[in-house]
């Protein structure tokens, strides 16, 4: 990537140095617009934004429903904390409550809303916990999976796989044990009645896009199940229209005891849900737990307008066909050295042999493009929901020379 020497860009990098905490390395870009699918940066160049913010601006930036939705939220009543009810947080908890689980949720489930990813899964914890002390006998694991992500609180670290993560800030919350992703032999040795729950990720989307198997999902509800341990399904990223379902765990047919969602819901805003199915709806009582901002008017009726938005313009049929057939395009490429294209919907994997993933990322930059590498070999395409068909095209068409770029057989097109 090059910057305009003493551009905007180079200005703002030097003032970010200066002012901001330096825990997420330089900044790629500085971006100061956006509209659909495409982001501007602060020297006026335009980029195909594949990433979406992280699997959260399902659609694009300034779409004219969430727009109107906040716009029109803070007109009327911004923030009131949770000793009040609002209109906008009452109806989309009721929303959530009917996609969760095809033919809506189970009676008796509830839902908390929260600030973040992070926040929803240590909500999904502390009702764990609480399940599990309510009972006779002590319960004190918990499960997670290897290559796990789940937030970057002291609970949801505890539950987090990457130990660069997580090791800084040890002793994390006691108790959680990790085991190898779609290894059934493995998940029914650990298993007994001292399991609290068993947190997993229907598809891994940090770790790659790595899907479960629906028999390792069926075999971790069934034994949750039987030794009385709920069953968490953090949906964070591979929920809410990313893979072409309403949830990703849809497919496989099991209803976990929790649903944590938050990336896509906002469109942008802030917003997060811990949803309770059945009798883990009920687990936390007054006082329990709290937040401040959590289910905020405006935030929740940005929600509200992407979860219309959604229906209205057919955006899961959209993701899901789109999602397919750009895959086959990729795979069709035959660039050398890609290995996988794997994934659902627009949550995309592509894994290559060699480390040149961060250098397609930049070599991307140069092009027009925002990508995303989740680890030296692998790119995640998590681009907005709203992305064209041919928008699609233009990066299938250029990833033949970004991979020869990256590899230094090609001039950097910037
Ligand atoms: C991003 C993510 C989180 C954390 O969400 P934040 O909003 O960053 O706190 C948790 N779980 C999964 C699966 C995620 O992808």
């Amino acid at each position: 990537m090059s910057r305009t020497t003493g551009g905007a860009s180079v200005a703002w990098d030097a003032r970010y140095e200066g002012a901001v905490m330096d825990t997420f390395g330089t900044p790629q870009l500085v971006l100061v617009s956006g509209r659909g699918s495409h982001v501007v940066d602060a020297d006026g160049r335009e980029y195909l934004d594949l990433l979406g913010g992280i699997a959260v601006n399902i659609l694009g930036q300034a779409h004219p429903a969430v727009v109107r939705a906040v716009s029109e939220q803070i007109a009327t009543l911004g923030h009131v904390s949770n000793f009040f009810a609002t209109p906008p947080q009452v109806t989309l908890a009721e929303h959530l409550l009917r996609i969760v689980e095809p033919g809506g949720a189970p009676e008796g489930s509830r839902v908390f809303l929260a600030n973040s990813g992070t926040e929803a899964n240590e909500c999904a914890l502390k009702i764990v916990r609480a399940h599990a002390n309510a009972q006779d006998t002590p319960r004190p694991r918990v499960l997670a999976l290897e290559h796990a992500f789940h937030g970057r609180s002291t609970g949801a670290l505890a539950l987090t796989w990457k130990a660069k993560y997580r090791e800084p800030f040890e002793p994390l919350v006691p108790g959680v044990e990790f085991l190898p992703a779609n290894d059934i032999p493995a998940l029914e040795a650990a298993m007994d009645e001292g399991v609290a729950g068993m947190f997993v990720e229907p598809v891994q989307g940090e770790a790659g896009v790595l899907d479960l198997d629906d028999d390792y999902l069926h075999a971790a509800r069934e034994l949750t199940r039987s030794v009385g341990a709920l069953l968490v399904a953090d949906e964070v990223q591979s929920g809410l229209v990313r893979t072409g379902e309403w949830m990703a765990h849809h497919r496989s047919g099991i209803v976990p005891d929790l649903v944590t969602l938050a990336k896509g819901l906002g469109g942008g805003m802030p917003i997060a849900a811990c949803i309770g199915l059945a009798g883990a709806g009920s687990v936390l009582g007054p006082g329990m737990h709290g937040t401040t901002f959590g289910g905020n008017p405006v935030c929740a009726a940005a929600a509200n307008a992407v979860l219309d938005t959604v229906e209205s313009d057919a955006l899961l049929t959209h993701a899901a066909l789109l999602g397919a057939s750009w895959r086959d395009d990729l795979k069709a490429l035959g660039v050398p050295g890609l290995r996988e294209v794997r994934g659902r919907g627009l949550l995309i994997g592509l894994e290559f042999e060699d480390a040149i993933a961060p250098d397609i990322v930049s070599a991307g930059r140069g092009a027009g493009f925002v990508l995303n590498a989740t680890s030296p070999t692998t790119l995640r395409l998590a681009p907005p929901l709203v992305l064209s068909a041919a928008e699609a095209a233009t990066f299938t068409d250029a990833l033949p020379a970004l991979v020869r770029t990256a590899r230094g057989e090609e001039a950097d097109p910037s």
